[in-house]
Parts: structure tokens; C-alpha cells; sequence
């Protein structure tokens, strides 16, 4: 089976092949980095490494360019807020959004590029569409001419009967109501940076920073663009007109866009203020493998309704996962092998890559790994499993976490690693309480509400076998102690049939 792919462009399900025997060429629409982005954006950054994993995991090299737009109407406007200059405040969010994207398991792409980095490149498409009569000046600004690219709307399906010749808009985003000539280069104005160049001074728009960035890395024609679906118009459809009046050539094969999360019937945004950044969300307590289940769980054709439900039912759908493997690795089972059990494994890893390569169905992939779990349980509580079947079931299940990726349980390590949780020395946190740990961790500049001493692996290990020693003689006293220190340090206890599992609050 190969992969199959919703492609905008030609509004219709298409079968995925590269431009190049195996080489995957991707640009995917990065942040603004004006703010830290919330989860709405990180749905479509889930979704796009969703698509990159996937496609890596079909055998194809893929290379990833991802931009920063650090410079547009909403940079400048917060960087003159925090009375900071544009590149220092600009550095800050992108540092940021580095650290969410290891929070969440993104991969890296092979580039990031920040477009106040290519503005001589900028410069030079500009004179190209100046060159073939594109593009047109007015008041020191440059815009593009849009009655002049008969394939203007392509993408986006939209109107132009009613376009007027030369009506201009200035601002970066507007909508499918407001087709008109679009800036391509911003006249300087007082208090905004600005860059003297041969085109004159000013700042680009915010749509040429992707077609030259794009085709500077990945060609002028290349494999795939994705963003959410709010960019199809006008950012997407202005980007193919820029590249395709200057290059003479098609722009991108496959135009690949997410659906949005909502909140109550509304596109999660910061202009509506119902958002939450990841951060606000792992100072509630929820852990980032859990967000990043969430966001990858629906199609990512379908809008994604967030809830508070929604996220504690991901973190349950990762423990029974986590659990299930525990119960693979640690418990006994008879000797032999059980060859039905191992077609079930495989069966499973089939209709999940199955679900994948249907236009990238991660409900369908995550079923067919829910109902292994569901039968390979029924089989240990039948007593029909056996010991040579566990490698089976562990191979479908990191084949699909290859893609997924949740099943590492290191989000504590991470938070620590990153700043968001301040380990307490040894022993403090019996001696305040949970309230007084959060106020400490706020005042200290922790997003965090859970401060916990912080244990290693090993020390919950050694924990844990001392109170199984004390159970054995009968100290049943001091075993609940053990675990009622385990659990003020923030580590849960479960005892199961294959001994006692641990997992951090
Ligand atoms: P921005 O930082 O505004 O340039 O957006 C970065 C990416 O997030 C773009 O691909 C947007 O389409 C996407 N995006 C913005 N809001 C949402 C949302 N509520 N749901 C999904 N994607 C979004
Ligand atoms: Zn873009």
C-alpha cells in the first residue's frame, strides 16, 4: 500500500510519490514568533511531524524546512510593547518554541529559517516580478499584481469577479472577502525597522518570506507545503502566485492543511483570547506526551474540539498503553509460543500502517492498536499467552510509536531538564505543604504547580523493592509508609498481577 494524500490544490485524495525516487522535499509554515504559541498552533506542528514520521517510516529521506517569521506586523508591534529591539525579542519566543517542540517530541527539521535572514534574497524575487511587470510601486511600497496571474485563487477556490485593478492591501493577513493587489515590500514608516536595500528602504510582507525561503532550500518545485488551514488564503495562494510569476514553473505538488482547534464552537486564537499555550497547560499539571496524544488523535482534516476531558482521557489512553507493556515485559508466562497470538501482532501492525497511508488516519491507527491490547490482555487472562509470543506484540508496538511517539516515559525528566520543575532537595517536600510548594515554585518563576522532590528512576526502584521486603515480613506499616512518602514526592503506586507499577502524578 502506499501513502495517500488530501491534496488542497487539486481538492481530491491523491496517491503520494516524490518529484526524486525517494527524497521527500517538505516546507512547513512555522511560527510567528511574536508570543508563545498555543496549542492550536502545535496542533498542525503535531500533525506535520505526524506527516514527516509517517513518511520516514514508508522509507523515504525526508528534508524539512521549517520558517520563523520574525519579523511582520505582529513581531514589531510586541517588541516596541516591551520597548525591546525586534531580533532580541524575537529570539526569545523562538527559544521557547524550541523547547516546546522537544516537550512534544517534534522532530527537527534539516532547517529553521528566521526570514530577517533572507531579506537579500527577498529583494532579488522582488526584482524578479518587478522585472516581468508583476509587481508595481505606490508610495515607496511595492505590490503585486494580481489581475496579471491568471491562475490567482487556484488554490483556494475563491471569486475574482468582483476584484478591482488596483486596489491595494497593506496588512499582512485579510480575508477572501478583500481579494486585491497584495504588499510584496512595506514602505519604511517611523518607530518600525527597516532594511535599505536596492529596492529602496522598508521591511518585506509577510508571504515572500516563504516562497523565497521555501525555494532556496527545496527548489522551485518541490514536494509538499503544509499549514493550518486558516493560511490556504491568503498567505498560500499569494505564495504560488509570487513563485509561479517569477519562475514560470509549478510552485508545490502537494499542498497538505489542518483543519483548527476549537473551543466551544471557535477557532482556538489569540485574538479571540481562548487559548492555551503549552505551558499554561503543564502548570495545570497535564504532561506534554498527553497534549501530544491529543492533538495527533484526529484526523487532521477534522476540526479538534479541545477539552479538559479530551486530555485526561489521552493520559489514560497512554497509561493503558505503558501499562500493557509493563505487563509484557515483567509478567510470566508459560513456555512456548502461541502462532495465532503472533498473527494477531502482526494483523495489528498492518491495519495500523493501514490507517497511515489512508491520508494519515490516526483514529484508524490507534484503533488497530487499542484492540491488540484489548485481545492480547484477554489472552494473558485466559492463560493463552505465552512467553515466546511478548516480542511479537513489543515490535507492533514500537513500530507504531515510531510515529506516535508517547510511549517513552520521560516527560518528568524533560520538565526538570527544561526549568519547569525545580527539584527540592531531598526530604523538603515532606516538610511543606502541596499549597505552599506551588506558591514557592510560582515565586521562584516556575510555571509548574507541582514542585516534587525530584527522584531518579533508580531511587523509585529501590523504593519499591524495599517495600515488597517489608510486605514479605509482614511490616505492613512501614510499606504503607514507603509509599506514602513515594506518593508526596509525586510517584503513584499500582499493584498489579505482575508486580508493582509506578507512575509519577
Ligand atoms: P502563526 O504563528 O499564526 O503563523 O501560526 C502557526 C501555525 O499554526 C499555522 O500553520 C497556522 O495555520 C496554525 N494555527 C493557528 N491557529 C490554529 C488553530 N486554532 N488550530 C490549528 N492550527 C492553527
Ligand atoms: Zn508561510
Amino acid at each position: 500500500m502506499s501513502l495517500r494524500l488530501y491534496n488542497t490544490l487539486s481538492g481530491q485524495v491523491e496517491e503520494f510519490t516524490p518529484l526524486e525516487d525517494n527524497r521527500v522535499r517538505i516546507y512547513t509554515c512555522g511560527p510567528t514568533v511574536y508570543d508563545y504559541a498555543h496549542i492550536g498552533n502545535y496542533r498542525t506542528f503535531v500533525f506535520q511531524d505526524i506527516l514527516r514520521r509517517h513518511l520516514k517510516y514508508r522509507g523515504y529521506d525526508v528534508v524539512h524546512v521549517i520558517n520563523l517569521t520574525d519579523v511582520d506586523d505582529k513581531t514589531i508591534r510586541n517588541a516596541r510593547a516591551a520597548g525591546v529591539p525586534l531580533r532580541e525579542y524575537t529570539d526569545r519566543y523562538i527559544e521557547a518554541y524550541k523547547v516546546d517542540r522537544q516537550l512534544l517530541n517534534l522532530e527537527e527539521p534539516q532547517k529553521f529559517a528566521r526570514a530577517t535572514e533572507h531579506v537579500d534574497d527577498m529583494v532579488k524575487l522582488i526584482q524578479a516580478l518587478e522585472a516581468k511587470g508583476f509587481a508595481y510601486r505606490n508610495e515607496g511600497s511595492i505590490y503585486f499584481r494580481v489581475e496579471k496571474f491568471p491562475d490567482y485563487g487556484k488554490l483556494s477556490k475563491i471569486d475574482l469577479s468582483g476584484i478591482r485593478a488596483g486596489a491595494r492591501v497593506d496588512a499582512d493577513e485579510y480575508d477572501k472577502a478583500n481579494v486585491r493587489d497584495f504588499v510584496l515590500w512595506k514602505a519604511p514608516k517611523e518607530d518600525e525597522p527597516h532594511w535599505d536595500t536596492p529596492l529602496g528602504p522598508g521591511r518585506p510582507g509577510w508571504h515572500i518570506e516563504c516562497s523565497v525561503m521555501a525555494m532556496k532550500y527545496l527548489g522551485e518545485t518541490f514536494d509538499i507545503h503544509s499549514g493550518g488551514s486558516d493560511l490556504i488564503f491568503p498567505h498560500h495562494e499569494n505564495e504560488i502566485a509570487q513563485s509561479e510569476a517569477a519562475t514560470g514553473k509549478p510552485f508545490v505538488r502537494f499542498w497538505v492543511h489542518a483543519e483548527h482547534l476549537i473551543v466551544n464552537g471557535e477557532k482556538m486564537s489569540k485574538s479571540l483570547g481562548n487559548y492555551y499555550t503549552l505551558r499554561d497547560l503543564i502548570a495545570k499539571g497535564y504532561k506534554p506526551a498527553a497534549i501530544r496524544y491529543l492533538l495527533a488523535s484526529v484526523p487532521y482534516r477534522k476540526p479538534l474540539n479541545f477539552t479538559f476531558d479530551g486530555l485526561h482521557q489521552a493520559q489514560q489512553s497512554i497509561d493503558r498503553l505503558r501499562n500493557f507493556r509493563f505487563r509484557l515485559t515483567k509478567e510470566k508466562f508459560p513456555e512456548g509460543e502461541n502462532p495465532a497470538l503472533q498473527e494477531r501482532a502482526q494483523a495489528a501492525r498492518e491495519a495500523f500502517e493501514e490507517g497511515m497511508d489512508d491520508n494519515l488516519n490516526t483514529a484508524k491507527a490507534e484503533a488497530a492498536i487499542f484492540d491488540m491490547v484489548r485481545d492480547a490482555n484477554t489472552a494473558m487472562d485466559r492463560g493463552e499467552f505465552r512467553d515466546g509470543d511478548r516480542g511479537a506484540f513489543l515490535d507492533t508496538l514500537e513500530h507504531w510509536d515510531r510515529i506516535f511517539a508517547v510511549m517513552e516515559d520521560d516527560d518528568h525528566a524533560k520538565l526538570v531538564k527544561f526549568g519547569f520543575i525545580k527539584p527540592l532537595a531531598k526530604g523538603a517536600a515532606d516538610a511543606i505543604s502541596w499549597q505552599d510548594e506551588q506558591k514557592i515554585a510560582i515565586g521562584n518563576g516556575y510555571t509548574s504547580a507541582v514542585l516534587v522532590e525530584s527522584l531518579t528512576e533508580e531511587e523509585i526502584e529501590n523504593q519499591i523493592k524495599e517495600r515488597e521486603a517489608a510486605r514479605r515480613r509482614g511490616e505492613y506499616a512501614r510499606s504503607d509508609q514507603i509509599r506514602d512518602n513515594l506518593l508526596k514526592a509525586g510517584v503513584i503506586l499500582e499493584d498489579t498481577k505482575s508486580g508493582t507499577r509506578w507512575k509519577r502524578k
